[in-house]
């Protein structure tokens, strides 16, 4: 039986990063290869889905790596309409302004409308770029995408000698790691092992701040950073990025040849002009579940998203992402059978910090849980290739399947 266009569940999708990649993936029938029992399985099925936002998809833990060379623009983004029109899934290339109607009108920047029965917002996170002065003059940040990076790596690459500090600042409004710290780590290490490779690692300094590390603070990740010469400028943040460096709150001034810099981490701006619950750091709120609470049949995951009762080490995390996608799935696939949302995400942090010449895998969940079943080590040089192994795969999946 064909099921009707009038008849079928009309699914809204804000977004083409990994939130509302995997809630695809997690939401559709024959979700790893559409083949053409996929095709006959859309024909049945009782879902049209629109996706709305960009036409590329950019695999953000990969722009560390332009810092070694490794990795590119073009081989972190993939065109992702191709992978749509293989799901028979509607694409509009546009943002979203601003969401009414209890959810069930999306209008966007453009000024169309659109009317949805099941929407999900997967926008990602914007960043407090004023919450220190100078930041978007005086800084550069791998987490504004690959054009940013690409201007870092390209000043550093000009400099023959420097003094170069990497930092992060947290938005701990809302009780959990709303900032990126791991990738700031990643990037200072990846920095030392490029440098090193030039030849000119002893002409540089390279300097670590956040004012969320204590003075003196250690750990893991310290002594990563510690042990390859990285100075650690701890228990203090800057009052203001300026020409040629920053000023500390006592008004010193500390010279920079290049500052590389995440702002703390918020929700998205189109929730200003719109009927969304937001939490008190300004993230969309939602349940265990997924789901906006108070509005019916709307759900947000990943960077754009607060929680409800998160551990304090909870962080914003593609990983995480790819948990709260498919816990949301699964809870609009129950709707629509007429059962309640029953499916509940874990909070988990899980990744690999990659410094080229070693590899950590830096884990914790709140069940104890450990990473695919302990087979691979905690710290090994081996785990940068499994990093990329991931990447691959995911990207292979969005490019061909
Ligand atoms: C340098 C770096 C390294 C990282 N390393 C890791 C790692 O090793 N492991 C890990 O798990 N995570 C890592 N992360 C974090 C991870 O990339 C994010 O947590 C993840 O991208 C979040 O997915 P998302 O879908 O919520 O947001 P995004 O991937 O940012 O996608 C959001 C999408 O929404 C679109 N959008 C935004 N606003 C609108 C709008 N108004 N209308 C329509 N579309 C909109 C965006 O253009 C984008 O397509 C890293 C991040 C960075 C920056």
């Amino acid at each position: 039986m064909d099921t009707s266009a009038a008849a079928k569940e009309s699914v809204t999708v804000v977004g083409s990063g990994f939130a509302s990649l995997f809630f695809l993936m997690y939401l559709l029938d024959w979700r790893f290869v559409p083949t053409v029992g996929a095709r006959l399985s859309r024909r049945r099925s009782r879902m049209d889905v629109t996706l709305i936002g960009p036409g590329h998809f950019i695999y953000f833990p990969a722009i560390p790596e332009f810092l070694t060379g490794k990795r590119t623009r073009s081989d972190i983004t993939v065109d992702i309409r191709p992978f749509l029109r293989r799901r028979g899934i509607r694409f509009v290339e546009d943002q979203v302004a601003e969401i009414s109607d209890g959810g069930r009108t999306v209008r966007t920047a453009t000024g169309a409308s659109y009317h949805n029965d099941t929407l999900f917002l997967g926008t990602g996170p914007t960043f407090r770029k004023d919450d220190i002065a100078g930041t978007r003059e005086f800084t550069y940040s791998p987490c504004y995408g690959p054009g940013d990076m690409e201007r870092f790596s390209g000043r550093v690459d000009s400099l023959s000698r420097g003094v170069i500090y990497i930092g992060f600042k947290i938005n701990k409004e809302d009780g959990f790691v709303a900032g990126r710290t791991g990738p700031m780590y990643e990037c200072a290490c990846l920095l030392d092992f490029a440098l090193r490779k030039r030849g000119v690692r002893d002409d540089f300094e390279i300097h670590f701040f956040s004012p969320d590390r204590a003075a003196g603070e250690k750990g893991v990740l310290t002594d990563r950073l510690v042990e390859r010469g990285i100075i650690m400028d701890d228990g203090y943040g800057p009052a203001a990025f300026v020409e040629g460096g920053m000023v500390d709150p006592d008004g010193r001034f500390r010279p920079a040849d290049a500052i590389l810099y995440s702002p703390p981490m918020t929700g998205p701006a189109f929730t200003r002009a719109s009927a969304l619950p937001v939490t008190k750091g300004g993230h969309i709120a939602v349940d265990r579940y997924g789901q906006v609470p108070g509005l019916a049949k709307v759900f947000a995951a990943g960077d754009c998203a607060g929680h409800e009762a998160p551990p304090p080490w909870v962080p914003h995390q593609a990983h995480m992402a790819q948990l709260r996608a498919q816990a949301a799935a699964a809870n609009v696939r129950a709707i629509l059978r007429g059962a309640s949302p029953s499916h509940r995400y874990r909070h988990e942090l899980s990744c690999i910090l990659d410094m080229e010449n070693d590899g950590l895998w830096m884990h914790r969940s709140e069940d104890g849980r450990p990473p695919f079943w302990n087979l691979f080590p905690r710290r090994s040089r081996q785990l940068v290739r499994v990093k990329s192994a991931f990447e691959k795969a995911f990207l292979f999946y969005l490019r061909h399947l």
